[in-house]
């Protein structure tokens, strides 16, 4: 890759007159997912990512690779089934990304011990060889040794079973390097426009717009894929003008506190709050992220605010199993993101969206357009298969077998030292280092309370595509989620090691800081 490899990738693009074989429309993880699958085949592919990649709703994540211990309260037996095998081949293919953590539920009732036992057990074995560890009833004294914050008033006893933890953002990024390394051309900052029909009415092709140096062009392709997460409806009436929408938003809320807050460096699993849902409070990155919620709305927007509602539930929950209650004061971060839930026909308006199936949904128009939307990060790699061979059917192109199971994701590395920050870059940190090594401010940190480093803003801009601060400070080192606060503080360090590299003006690192604080602000309480 060269330094502005974002911009020699457009001008391969407006230049090939090609007729590629796929054309993805989105890079969150269900689109990247499906050009490294694509891609990995061997077909020529293209993705367009309006924003950045995981601007939304993939950067907004409990940062949980899981079966989803809720579903199997739901009875959805073949849906974790699914997603604990996919979380076995992520675990495996970005293990420096996946880690393996552990999750305590607390027992109040006498009956709970056994009863979650039994529950998380059976998820062991539907795990099969993927399983992560066993699921163990534990004693009082060593719940309290694993949580040192949890309310010791009338607890019993516990229970410990493992899920995977990972950074979704980052994984983003791993995605779409692993994409562009089977040749996939992924670009951010492109956002399409318009679809193309031939004479028979089928979709042959887009009109993207270049949103950073502005001007569109036209692509096109054979199989051309919706992978836009909530925004899937505007991409359907460009095929179809009113055509009913596929999808109900429903918000996620998530707090993030300091690690003191749990204390140890287990996850706390609440299975039951009071509105029927579950809650997490899990280890991240030196501190805890707690959530999440489950409201239905109705705006489809790229940076959605939590609400406080869904804030004092978080703090009121958590407070109830914690002897170091959460105050607003305390929360570093709060983020919100949109699950891009697959609405049944059936559903009227009243259904609660925490009902809704969180399964996939995969659809031709018949226009040939093929849309993909609802599922879960853990699954990404399932979905992206689908789609990929549904889209070959319906396009009658030659079938290539699927090999995502067992490829290596970029940065694959076992066994990383997680004491390092820089643990998630995975084999790119050598690489990392030795750019640090090159010039010796690129070895300092962005400020003293961080860890990061000006040599990781170099990096994000000539390897990994970021051209704003905000795809610096949300997805490349996550300042913004970590510490809100501290996040705008930076920004204008990060807008000036931006701007030399980019070969920017004084104008547009203001501009670039304007709009970041602007932004951030929203994740402050
Ligand atoms: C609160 C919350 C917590 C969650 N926690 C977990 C979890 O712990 N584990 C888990 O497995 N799953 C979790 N999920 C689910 C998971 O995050 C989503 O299923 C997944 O991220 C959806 O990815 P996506 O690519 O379909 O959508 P998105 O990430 O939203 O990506 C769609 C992309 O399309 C782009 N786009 C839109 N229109 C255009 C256009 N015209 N041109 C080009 N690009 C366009 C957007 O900018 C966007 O980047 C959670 C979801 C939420 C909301």
């Amino acid at each position: 890759m060269n330094i502005l490899e974002r911009e020699s990738l457009l001008d391969e693009l407006k230049t090939s007159n090609r007729n590629w074989d796929f054309i993805i429309i989105g890079g969150g993880a269900t689109g990247l997912g499906i050009a490294v699958d694509a891609s990995s085949r061997g077909y020529s592919t293209v993705l367009l990512e309006q924003a950045d990649f995981a601007k939304a709703t993939s950067g907004r994540s409990t940062k949980l690779v899981h079966g989803g211990v809720r579903y199997l309260q739901n009875g959805d037996i073949a849906l974790v089934w699914e997603a604990l095998h996919e979380r076995g081949y992520l675990r495996k293919n970005a293990p420096h990304l996946v880690k393996n953590q552990r999750f305590i539920i607390g027992n109040y009732k006498w009956w709970e011990k056994p009863f979650y036992t039994i529950g998380l057990t059976l998820y062991d074995l539907l795990a099969g060889t993927m399983s992560l560890g066993r699921s163990k009833p534990m004693s009082r004294k060593d719940v309290i040794k694993s949580i040192p914050q949890i309310v010791r008033k009338h607890l019993k006893g516990g229970v410990v079973y493992h899920d995977g933890q990972f950074d979704d953002s980052r994984l983003a990024m791993n995605l779409m390097q692993t994409a562009r390394e089977h040749g996939a051309l992924v670009v951010n900052h492109t956002g399409v426009i318009k679809l193309l029909k031939d004479a028979g009415g089928q979709v042959c092709g887009v009109v993207a717009e270049d949103k950073i140096s502005g001007g569109s062009f036209s692509l096109e392709g054979k199989c051309i894929i919706n992978a836009t997460g909530i925004f899937v409806d505007s991409i359907i009436q460009m095929d179809d003008p009113g055509k009913k929408p596929l999808v109900r938003p429903s918000q996620g809320v998530h707090l993030v506190v300091d690690k003191s807050f749990l204390g140890g460096d287990d996850a706390i699993m609440i299975p039951k709050t009071s509105d029927g849902r579950v809650m997490f409070g899990v280890p991240w990155h030196n501190r805890v992220i707690l959530g999440t919620t489950d409201v239905p709305v109705k705006e489809f927007v790229l940076e959605p605010k939590a609400m406080n509602e869904e804030v004092e539930f978080i703090l009121e929950t958590a407070g109830r199993y914690l002897t170091k209650k959460p105050e607003r004061k305390d929360v570093l971060c709060v983020f919100a993101g949109l699950r891009p839930l697959a609405a049944p026909k059936s559903n009227s308006d009243g259904t609660k969206t925490k009902e809704i199936s969180r399964s996939h949904k995969l659809l031709a128009s018949p226009s040939g357009l093929v849309t993909i939307t609802g599922g879960k990060w853990t699954t990404y790699r399932r979905m992206a298969e689908d789609t990929v061979n549904m889209s070959l059917k319906t396009k009658g192109l030659a079938f290539r077998r699927c090999l995502t199971r067992d490829l290596k994701i970029h940065g694959c590395l076992e066994h990383p030292d997680r004491n390092d920050h820089m643990y998630i870059y995975g084999t790119d940190r050598e690489k990392i280092i030795r750019l640090q090594e090159e010039k010796r401010e690129y070895g300092e940190k962005l400020h003293p309370d961080l860890e990061f480093t000006i040599g990781e803003v170099v990096w994000a801009v000539r390897k990994e595509m970021a051209r704003t601060v905000d795809d610096v400070l949300a997805r490349r080192v996550r300042i913004l989620y970590l510490d809100a606060r501290l996040s705008i503080a930076v920004a204008p360090k990060v807008a000036s090691i931006m701007a030399a590299e980019l070969g920017k003006d004084k104008g547009w690192e203001q501009q670039q800081i304007n709009d970041y604080t602007e932004m951030a602000q929203a994740y402050i309480l």
